[in-house]
């Protein structure tokens, strides 16, 4: 059949199937990601039926590459990354060696020489980012120790794959058995390292400053809208320019850029702003490495592709022994992670097929072996979690550190005031005045420290979440004023006071009609509307 091209096709195509297959999926029980790939596969080249541009697709995909690595880069510092690098450096470049020799022990048994033998292992040694990530992510592993080592380890992997990538081309002569142009080598690697260097350099000099401080102008500027526009540049352009100006990959430069951001205070709001785009295009991603599966090789290579996919589950092992002999708890988790492949493999695969380096033959191996590892990694999860069911539960990982804990308010009759801002700061003082009791709930920037320095009795964070609402004591409050100009989460703060306490006094504030009926039908006893309140002012003033 004809192949769809148009942009708009991919998407409708591309994320109305995964929607289906992954909900079918989920029904099976299986991981919602197993519905993607097979999405992937019905649309793809190598089955009859719908088909469509796989170039687009994997254009996107890397959309959500980017976003996906940047997310991950803002819950990461600087001093994250070093606290894990005695473990991830020597273990990922052992990995990666050990996981090599394996290529060139089953490139002896496929005839094929040394040279390609080892190439043909170091593309099975990279583990898939998006698929460590979702793993890390779904089990809420993120913060934990263990998921720092997987992040780290993929990192070392990253970086190591850019150097394989830039050695492969002047060292491709001598491995196909010519002889080695040393001076093309030496300014090859010179040349990368320079760049990494000058890419390091200026993230670290102008993006720790230039960057957060635009942020927090944007931030202040008051639109969302633009605050995810800027998150969004900085992002994309940061990945972009890694790739194309200095070399890194457009993975490692999106983590980079979220990194940068990660000690800035604006960062959470800038993980919540690329979250529903970085989810659907992730699943891309899926559809894309499903696309690229040629069912035929599981008939006409079984073999060699049952070879293939041990040597990447050898290298989970050899992940795994890693991690035990450098003595760190509990490696099995980590190593399940790391055990499959993916863009990185893809990528080198190309490289060295293109170089000559690498049989044309292994392309549909490593493809072959990319989507069964990514098809068994969450049942790998689930046998590992049978072994050691506390080796995946997430009851090890430590709470995220940059959010102090939620201490529930021990006072009794008294105001709650959500939003500490112009209407809610002359709430607050005015009960303060009065003697009464209250507590405010805030979650903007700097209020913690703010409110502590005025004395008020605070919550910090999001009042439209329950752990924050319900620390407030509503069922023992005399009043609740929920003093934020957003309409929508003023709804859900109402709406889930009312459930906590159907006889508390709300008073409500709202910019529109539209907004007080809303707000009234969802529980507030009063919804004082500003601009009729100010009209009404002006025209007192007139009338004087
Ligand atoms: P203003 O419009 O000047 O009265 O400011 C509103 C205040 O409410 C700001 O300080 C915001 O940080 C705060 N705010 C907005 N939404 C929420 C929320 N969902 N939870 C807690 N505080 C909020």
């Amino acid at each position: 059949m004809e192949e769809n091209s148009s942009l708009i096709i991919v998407l409708v195509i591309g994320l109305g199937l995964a929607f289906i297959l992954g909900t079918v999926a989920q029904r099976l029980r299986m991981p919602p990601l197993v519905g993607y790939l097979m999405a992937g596969v019905a649309v793809g080249p190598f089955t009859p039926g719908v088909r469509v541009d796989q170039g687009l697709t994997l254009q996107l995909a890397e959309v959500g590459v980017i976003l996906l690595m940047f997310g991950v880069g803002l819950h990461f510092s600087p001093r994250d990354l070093m606290s894990v690098r005695r473990v991830v450096i020597p273990g990922a470049i052992l990995q990666m060696a050990m996981v090599g020799l394996l290529g060139v022990g089953a490139g002896w048994w496929f005839e094929w020489t040394m040279a390609q033998g080892l190439v043909f292992g170091l593309c099975l040694s990279v583990a898939s980012t998006v698929v460590v990530m979702r793993a890390l992510a779904d089990r809420r592993l993120m913060d934990s120790e263990r998921g720092r080592i997987a992040i780290g380890w993929l990192v070392v992997q990253d970086l190591l794959t850019v150097l394989v990538l830039v050695v492969l081309p002047p060292l491709a002569p001598a491995l196909k058995g010519g002889t080695m142009n040393a001076e093309a080598l030496a300014e090859a690697l010179g040349f990368t390292f320079g760049k990494l260097a000058i890419f390091g350099v200026l993230m670290w000099v102008i993006g720790r400053r230039a960057i957060p401080s635009m942020l927090h102008y944007i931030a202040h500027t008051g639109s969302r809208e633009l605050f995810r526009l800027a998150v969004l540049s900085v992002a994309l352009g940061v990945a972009f320019a890694a790739a194309h100006l200095f070399g890194v990959s457009i993975a490692l430069g999106a983590f980079f850029a979220g990194m940068i951001l990660s000690g800035s205070p604006l960062s959470q709001r800038a993980a919540e702003e690329s979250l529903p785009l970085r989810d659907a295009f992730a699943v891309l991603f899926f559809v894309s490495v499903g696309m690229l599966f040629n069912p035929v090789v599981l008939l006409s290579e079984p073999i060699a592709l049952a070879i293939t996919f041990a040597i990447v589950l050898a290298g989970g092992l050899a992940i795994w022994g890693l991690l035990h002999v450098m003595g760190v708890q509990q490696p099995a988790l980590v190593a399940v992670s790391l055990a499959q492949i993916g863009e990185f493999s893809f990528i080198m695969a190309d490289v060295g097929t293109g170089l000559g380096v690498l049989p044309p033959a292994a392309r549909p191996l490593i493809l072959g072996a990319s989507i069964l590892s990514i098809f068994l990694n969450p049942l790998l999860f689930a046998l590992a979690a049978r072994a050691r069911p506390d080796e995946v539960a997430d009851n090890h990982a430590p709470k995220p550190k940059k959010k102090p804990a939620i201490v529930p308010t021990t006072l009794t009759g008294h105001a709650v005031v959500v939003g500490y801002g112009r209407v809610g700061g002359l709430i607050a003082e005015n009960l303060r005045h009065q003697g009464a009791p209250y507590l405010v709930i805030e979650d903007g920037e700097g209020a913690a420290e703010r409110l502590t320095a005025a004395g008020i009795e605070h919550i910090t964070g999001n009042a439209a979440t329950d752990a924050v609402l319900n620390a407030a004591n509503l069922q023992e409050a005399r009043i609740l004023y929920v003093a934020i100009p957003e309409a929508f989460e003023a709804g859900q703060i109402v709406e889930k006071a009312r459930r906590a306490n159907p006889a508390l006094p709300i008073v409500a504030r709202a910019h529109f009609d539209a907004e007080v009926d809303h707000l009234a039908a969802l529980g507030a006893d009063k919804v004082v509307m500003g601009e009729r309140e100010i009209a009404s002012a002006m025209l007192q003033y007139s009338r004087a």
